[in-house]
């Protein structure tokens, strides 16, 4: 084998006549004849080859038997290309005259094309998943995920933190999620858990005194699976001792721009809008608003005070509210009317009244029930005064706020509404500690068992526990959840008290999570943090809505590998080893 000279996407830049040997696949070989045309392409790019019978009949010989994906060496002289052949995109103004070329291995036909087209079916993708990344679009996005993960390292280095590895066998890390556990061969009938995030030895690192700490590290959660959600998954995870959450959120806040900075130079605007819990669950109906555009919810029971229209009258005289939407410019169909009814009884609403206002005037069933005053007084609550549908909902004012942000996030893409461009982050602060379970009722953590309460709501924990807000936060970027962190609890008997809470008998948290306890004892210092998932932040940096098409090698919803067949059966021996049966065995 010859030594490659160049790169593909350097062969673009040297001067004509430079003789060069080039490596890399072929892609579009097109048999004219006595002239054979193929591209060979390689992570850099493609760039024609141009072999004629006449010039170079070896060569040629060769090039008649190249078939797409054939990986060849090709050593020739670069030349312009005719001027009216010229392409206008990188290498497009040149092409590879080659004096040899030497097939380095062969290919079966693919069972797609290398192209900038995704092909269809997902799982043929995942299974070729060699294939699949070698078209270009997936190579962007492998070296914007490298790069991104690169520039983090470097940014949070210069600011002090270190990465630190946590072990993959741990002990349960408690994130809401089941644990993938490993049997122990040494100690049978024991198991390792994978961890679902560092959580407990990152907190342990703060009590070891590392002060500033990250790692890009794989968490583990093994949950029912929807596209967006991986059984393993990258996290940004970090912690930092001794600070105010301000300057936690410039770490936030710097990595996050330096990264959009670097490697799509893209500035993000900062600093970024803080919002409490409360307010955008009252303003957005969501606990992560994207606030690219408004069309927020408003409470327009006063506009409706003494009302004639029965369904509204009722449900303000039984303490009920009436809340809605206003979306400019907008005027659904009767079809759409009754879509968008259907929509919010599919979600627990009890239908949705709607308000069109054309040329200024109220029409529509509902007009009748609204004269001048009372849209007066609708268009000042919602700050509108142009044409467009007020969307409205009577009920309970906490029910119908899930159903509104619903609403308000289907109709933006409905009606495309317009948003503004680019990236828009937000944080949300002071969630509830815990919420009730869907089954029990019972107090769940929002976050993790490791929040701080806020200090005022201390007192509440044993006598009204979900009243008891925490000081957590989210970060959230054009309506996605990016991730959450928290002031940590790191006083013991604190600990003991919100764990108490979830049912946990003293015996069974110090079984559980004696040894952080025990750590608390020597010295914790006050510290946060927070965890990023990094696949969802690349993902919306290339614009797609799959955390599949960034990870190399992804699972399917079912948590299979199609490239390798995991999860896939073992030898008895091996589980003789490890002292375990499956329910086969029976
Ligand atoms: N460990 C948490 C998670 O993975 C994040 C944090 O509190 O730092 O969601």
């Amino acid at each position: 084998m010859q030594k490659r000279t160049h790169l593909v996407g350097e062969a673009f830049l040297v001067a004509p006549e430079t003789q060069v040997t080039l490596m890399g696949w072929v892609e579009r070989q097109r048999d004219l004849g006595s002239l054979v045309f193929f591209r060979l392409r390689d992570r850099w790019g493609s760039l024609q080859v141009r072999v004629n019978e006449s010039e170079n009949p070896g060569a040629h010989a060769i090039a008649r038997k190249l078939r797409a994906e054939f990986v060849v060496s090709v050593t020739g002289v670069i030349k312009l290309r005719p001027e009216d052949e010229r392409k206008d995109e990188p290498g497009g103004d040149r092409e590879l005259v080659p004096e040899g070329i030497e097939i380095l291995g062969e290919s079966k036909t693919p069972p797609f094309y290398i192209t900038d087209e995704t092909p269809s079916d997902d799982v043929l993708r995942m299974q070729y998943r060699y294939l699949d990344l070698r078209r270009p679009p997936m190579v962007r996005i492998m070296e914007i995920r490298h790069r991104a993960f690169f520039e983090l390292r470097r940014y949070l280095d210069s600011l002090g933190f270190w990465e630190i590895e946590t072990p993959i066998l741990t002990k349960s890390t408690p994130e809401g999620a089941r644990d993938y556990l490993v049997p122990s061969r040494i100690q049978p009938g024991k198991f390792y858990a994978l961890p679902q995030s560092p959580q407990l030895l990152k907190q342990t690192l703060m009590i070891a005194g590392t002060d500033r700490y990250f790692q890009l590290s794989r968490c583990f959660r093994d949950e029912d699976l929807r596209a967006d959600r991986q059984p393993e998954f990258t996290q940004l995870d970090l912690e930092m001792s001794f600070v105010t959450r301000d300057e936690l959120f410039e770490v936030g806040e710097g990595s996050m721009a330096h990264i959009f900075k670097e490697t799509l130079g893209v500035e993000v605007k900062r600093p970024f809008p803080v919002y409490t819990y409360d307010e955008v669950m009252s303003r957005f109906g969501a606990d992560k608003p994207d606030i690219r555009y408004g069309c927020e919810i408003h409470d327009f029971s006063d506009a409706f005070a003494k009302t004639e229209f029965r369904i509204f009258a009722k449900v303000l005289d039984a303490g009920g509210a009436v809340k809605g939407i206003f979306v400019p410019e907008v005027k659904p169909s009767r079809k759409e009317e009754d879509e968008l009814d259907a929509f919010v009884r599919k979600r627990g609403g009890g239908g949705v009244a709607l308000l069109r206002v054309q040329d200024g005037e109220p029409t529509g069933a509902l007009a009748k029930f609204v004269d001048a005053e009372r849209l007066e007084s609708m268009r000042e609550i919602a700050g509108e005064t142009g044409d467009g549908t007020f969307m409205l909902m009577a009920g309970e004012p906490i029910s119908l706020l899930p159903v509104l942000g619903q609403l308000r996030v289907h109709i933006s893409e409905a009606f495309s509404v317009p948003k503004a461009e680019g990236f828009h982050f937000c944080w949300v602060v002071d969630f509830p500690l815990y919420e009730p379970d869907e089954e029990t009722g019972e107090p769940v953590p929002m976050h993790h068992a490791f929040t701080s309460p806020l200090e005022e709501d201390i007192p509440l924990l044993e006598s009204d526990p979900l009243k008891v807000r925490a000081d957590s936060y989210d970060l959230v970027l054009n309506g996605v959840e990016l991730g959450s962190g928290s002031l940590r609890v790191f006083e013991p008997e604190l600990q003991r008290r919100i764990l108490r809470n979830l049912g946990m008998t003293d015996d069974e948290i110090t079984a559980r999570f004696g040894f952080l306890l025990r750590a608390y004892e020597y010295g914790g210092p006050p510290h946060r943090g927070f965890a990023l998932g990094l696949d969802r932040i690349i993902a919306l940096m290339v614009g797609t809505s799959s955390i599949r098409d960034v990870i190399a090698f992804p699972k399917t919803t079912r948590a299979q590998c199609p490239l390798t067949g995991a999860p896939s059966d073992v030898s008895g021996d091996q589980l003789a080893e490890l002292g375990l049966k499956t329910s086969d065995d029976d």
